[in-house]
């Protein structure tokens, strides 16, 4: 027997991974000189490893049964599969999680140095560092207690603001990439994972998660036949 060796999940043509057997099937095996029907009633999936509730003529197995064992008994004792039973799609993956991030933040890091790239030939690095340079003045101002200098200073600040923002609505860049990067998740920081588990903010974008890994494994595979 493979003791100890994965079996892998079932790629489907969505995609999407599948556990190896599906939940309801039925086969006829033979085993202890004479046939039992087998049933799948159940499949869960732990450290990567896939775990089956068995009945034996309606009588549950004591212990679930390992992908593994379950795909031997089967290859060698099945007779006949008399119900095909239900495709179970494999619980949210961390890799997945990983790489549905790290995806994230590559377009994250590609559009701000695409839009830095494009106010590279205009003014706006000029104006930024104009803008700055008010901060403290104004600040100073204040603090003396001189509202004329103050106000003055920051009728300057806002015709330089001005400025930012046509410079960067000409260039048609998006403005959000130059502020400050807020994070949905301050426990993971957007990054779907905390000390190797998969943080709680995950779970209510599972969807998309699952929908995106699909898609990468069909372009891996539609790369895979072309070379
Ligand atoms: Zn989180």
């Amino acid at each position: 027997m493979t003791a100890g060796k994965r079996l892998p999940p079932l790629e489907g043509e969505n995609g999407r991974l599948y556990f190896n057997f599906n939940v309801g099937a039925k086969y006829v095996v033979y085993e202890l000189g004479g046939t039992t029907v087998f049933e799948i009633t159940n499949c869960y999936y732990r450290n990567g490893i896939e775990y089956y509730d068995i009945t034996r003529d309606g009588v549950l197995n004591r212990t679930p049964f390992s992908g593994n064992r379950l795909s031997y008994l089967l290859k060698f004792k099945c007779l006949e599969q008399i119900e095909p039973g239900t495709p179970q799609e494999l619980p949210l993956l961390i890799d997945e999680v990983k790489l549905y991030y790290a995806k994230k933040y590559d377009a994250y890091k590609t559009a701000k140095n695409a839009a830095l790239a494009a106010l590279k030939n205009t003014k706006y690095a000029e104006v930024e560092k104009a803008v700055k340079a008010l901060y403290a003045p104004i600040a100073f101002a204040e603090l003396q207690g001189d509202g004329i200098r103050a106000n003055e200073l920051r009728a300057q600040l806002n015709a330089l603001e001005e400025k930012r923002l046509e410079i960067l609505k000409k260039t048609k860049v998006d403005l959000s990439l130059f502020e400050e990067r807020k994070y949905n998740c301050q426990r993971c920081r957007d990054f779907g994972t905390v000390d190797g588990i998969i943080c709680d903010c995950v779970y209510s974008n599972v969807d998309d998660i699952k929908a995106f890994s699909a898609a990468q494994r069909i372009a891996e595979r539609a790369k895979r036949s072309r070379n």
